[in-house]
């Protein structure tokens, strides 16, 4: 079959389009999937540019964002039927019997893999993947958007209402305007929220308005917090979903009403921060973090794609045969919405 192969780890010319060894038949719970759609993550650009990461696979497929149709079962595999359309999870979620997989966060369990990194990924014609792995995708909802539901709509989904708990009124900011930011504000307008964006580009204002949010607030030196306090009556939000990370964390904090959440997803400037506890304790602030999407969260993700209330932000599709100049888009920043791969 024809796959994007990542030769070393470097530049976008380290990914190569050539024949490997189809994926073998499918055993116990895989399901073998011929891609349809595959969406580029920046997440896939870090794992192509490092060798900081553990246990990759050989040959290194990337490609975690998959969206196709069942080829084959196997022996062991339940809930789907050869010919189904089906969308996947970000991780494979192998273990099933930890405290975490047994109380609806297997996010967080110890033992999963990350498609495209440690277990062969969507950068090809067919993968393998395990049942408790895919979704089916709702008939109204097409390839590459159902490819991206289980990375950038997921997650959001997870962060503003499994660990946010974004309630109908409550007034909420969402940090950053990339695919997590994004997806944010359509799942918080969605769920009833006033919708405060912040942004450090006047250019990202119209998408964000039209994603849904009541008021943007462009800061570009990053320093919100006074345009988010004006935007509210001067009272802050109930909840934060910062998805920048610790570079803007003391706007996020001046942000957030006494008792407010804190909601962290995607930790993208690696900026540590200094923090003096009282400015936590004495306002009863609470900090969570969103990782990833589980089995549920990908199921109500779609729900919400199939009603319309949110749409996967596709900016365009493009042949795998050109995932090198795919990553270089999204190094260079040149897209809002995501790059789909189409084998
Ligand atoms: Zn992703
Ligand atoms: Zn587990």
């Amino acid at each position: 079959m024809k796959a994007i192969v990542t030769e070393g780890h470097g530049a976008p010319d380290v990914l190569v389009y050539r024949d490997i060894d189809a994926p073998p038949a499918p055993k116990g719970h895989q399901v073998l999937v011929r891609v349809r759609a595959c969406g580029v993550c920046r997440r896939d650009i870090l794992v192509r540019q490092g060798p900081g990461h553990r246990g990759l696979a050989s040959p290194l497929v990337l490609g975690h964002e998959i969206a196709g149709e069942v080829v084959a079962l196997g022996p062991e595999a339940r809930g789907l039927q050869v010919g189904q359309r089906v969308c996947s999870t970000q991780r494979e979620f192998v273990c099933g019997c930890c405290s975490m997989c047994r109380t609806d966060r297997e996010t967080l369990c110890p033992d999963l893999r990350f498609l495209g990194q440690e277990a062969s990924g969507g950068y090809a014609e067919y993968v393998l993947i395990n049942d408790d792995n895919l979704a089916r995708l709702p008939d109204n909802v097409d390839f590459a958007h159902g490819a991206i539901v289980g990375c950038p709509v997921g997650t959001a989904f997870n962060a503003v209402c499994d660990t946010g708990k974004v309630q109908p009124g409550e007034r909420v900011l969402i940090t950053g305007a990339g695919g997590l930011g994004m997806h944010a504000v359509q799942i918080a307008r969605a769920v009833g929220a006033t919708v405060i964006a912040s942004t450090r580009s006047q250019s990202k204002v119209r998408a964000l308005e039209e994603a849904g949010a009541h008021t943007v607030v462009v800061a570009v030196d990053g320093n919100f917090a006074k345009g988010v306090r004006a935007a509210t009556g001067g009272r802050g939000v109930d909840v934060t979903v910062d998805t920048v990370g610790g570079a803007v964390f003391h706007e996020v904090r001046r942000s957030v009403v006494p008792g407010g959440r804190i909601i962290l997803v995607g930790e993208v400037t690696g900026t540590a921060v200094e923090l003096d506890m009282a400015q936590i304790y004495r306002r009863g602030l609470e900090i969570r973090s969103a990782v990833s999407t589980s089995r549920r969260q990908l199921e109500m993700a779609l729900r919400l794609v199939a009603s319309g209330a949110v749409r996967p932000l596709v900016e365009r599709t493009m042949p795998l045969a050109e995932a090198a100049a795919a990553h270089r888009l999204v190094e260079d920043n040149a897209v809002v919405g995501r790059v789909v791969l189409v084998p």
